[in-house]
């Protein structure tokens, strides 16, 4: 057992609100320069919806990530260093500026120095690549207009005409919202890809960089990532990514994104996992099992062995205290976090708490949120967010591990609500 640590993150997505604090923030902090005007290293999308960059999870199309071979190896699905020159110079699977969104800014003159007039002035968005006004845009909240049913707005865009099955279909939207940054994965595809050994993993704390003094802009790693977190910086030619805030991390402060969440929803901390056995876990035969085996890789903090593993391989004493303290191991261990499309293979760090969202109360039939376990249990699989839904995004398309995760949501929501309740009675 070789016993490293990595710095992972857990987000309750119950508690995002989208305000998009934790994106403005970031940029703020790490790319409010040029030649990154587009670049997000923290976004939130809104789901379902197409993501950022544009259909990002489509992996036949943009060629990130693992694939299995038949004899139980992992190969890079966008080829990677290994493929032939002319390969790297044809790499065709980039996202394009446009499946990103068109950078813009307003034009102020438009408030600042307009002349009188009958209405009041209005700052007008415009493109930072054409200056011209903005004319149609696309981002990766366009999809909170639409609410799941994309294809009823395009056969029926006049809302006001609505039959009564397209009101149905309306009935049946939903929408949460998912924040995202840099896995900093366990096997990350962005480094093997990489023809320039410019990308790394730390080996103290796992955190995934690019050595800008090495890259040479080969831009594998941004096909390789089945996530697209490595951005091409325009200016400089380098490619660019979250950093995790380390010289934050390395003060002891939280990521930026972390610190500054309206919705307090991001755990962070050190996990310990067994280093050894991770490339055997990301090759597990079927896709469905890889969640486990990630799972099983991640070291019970408290076990004996694992300590004396870990003061083995030089892990200072108090980050073994920190893993000890973490809310991450607890979370994966009682199986409340999910890592995001474990089938990429890549062993993904940033796990999520899935959405308990809105349970209408069937028991009783009053149409109100379930507010006990009996009619959260009743009622699980008549979520307003689908559980097959996320179970595609979580679980590689297995139900059950949702279904459990979420369950164990409903009777934590129910246990604090009793208590929250006796403390109420205790007080009158
Ligand atoms: Fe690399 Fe981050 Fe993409 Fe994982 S999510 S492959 S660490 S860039
Ligand atoms: Fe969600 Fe927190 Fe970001 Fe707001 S700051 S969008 S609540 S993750």
């Amino acid at each position: 057992m070789k016993v490293m640590a990595q710095m992972s993150m857990i987000m309750n997505l119950d508690k995002c609100i989208g305000c998009h604090t934790c994106s403005v923030t970031c940029k703020q902090a790490w790319t409010n320069r040029t030649g990154v005007e587009y670049v997000w290293f923290n976004n939130v999308e809104t789901r379902p919806g197409v993501g950022y960059p544009r259909t990002y999870e489509d992996q036949e199309k943009w060629g990130g990530g693992w694939v299995r071979t038949k004899r139980g190896r992992l190969k890079l699905r966008s080829g990677g260093r290994l493929s032939k020159l002319a390969r790297i110079f044809s790499n065709p699977k980039l996202p394009e500026i446009h499946d990103y969104y068109e950078p813009w800014t307003y034009d102020y003159d438009m408030l600042l120095n307009a002349p009188k007039g009958q209405q009041t002035p209005v700052a007008r968005p415009k493109s930072l690549l054409t200056g011209e006004d903005m004319k149609i845009s696309w981002s990766a909240n366009w999809d909170d207009d639409l609410g799941g049913s994309l294809e009823t707005m395009q056969d029926d865009p006049i809302l006001k005409k609505m039959s009564e099955e397209v009101k149905a279909e309306f009935e049946k939207a939903f929408m949460f919202y998912l924040p995202r940054i840099c896995e900093h994965c366990l096997n990350p595809s962005c480094v093997a890809s990489c023809p320039s050994g410019a990308m790394y993993k730390r080996a103290e704390d796992g955190i995934v960089l690019v050595d800008q003094d090495q890259c040479r802009g080969w831009r594998m790693c941004v096909s390789g990532c089945p996530y697209k977190k490595v951005y091409f910086n325009h200016r400089t030619g380098k490619a660019e990514k979250c950093t995790m805030c380390y010289p934050r991390i390395e003060v002891g402060l939280p990521t930026v994104c972390s610190e500054t969440c309206v919705g307090r929803l991001r755990y962070l901390g050190i996990v310990l996992y067994d280093a050894d056995r991770v490339a055997q876990a990301a090759a597990v035969e079927d896709d469905k099992a890889l969640l486990r085996a990630q799972r099983d890789i991640i070291l019970d903090p408290f076990d004996p062995a694992v300590i004396e593993a870990a003061r083995a391989g030089d892990i200072p004493e108090d980050w073994i205290e920190a893993a000890q303290r973490s809310p991450i191991w607890k979370l994966m261990q009682y199986q409340v976090a999910l890592p995001l499309h474990p089938e990429y293979r890549t062993m993904p760090m940033v796990w999520y708490i899935p959405p308990l969202s809105p349970v209408v109360d069937v028991v009783t039939g009053s149409g109100n949120d379930g507010e006990d376990a009996r009619t959260l249990f009743a009622a699980i699989d008549k979520l307003r967010i689908p559980i097959g839904y996320l179970a595609e995004l979580f679980t590689a398309g297995d139900i059950a591990p949702v279904d459990l995760a979420l369950r164990r949501l409903a009777a934590m929501r129910s246990y604090m609500r009793g208590v929250n309740l006796d403390d109420e009675r205790d007080e009158r």
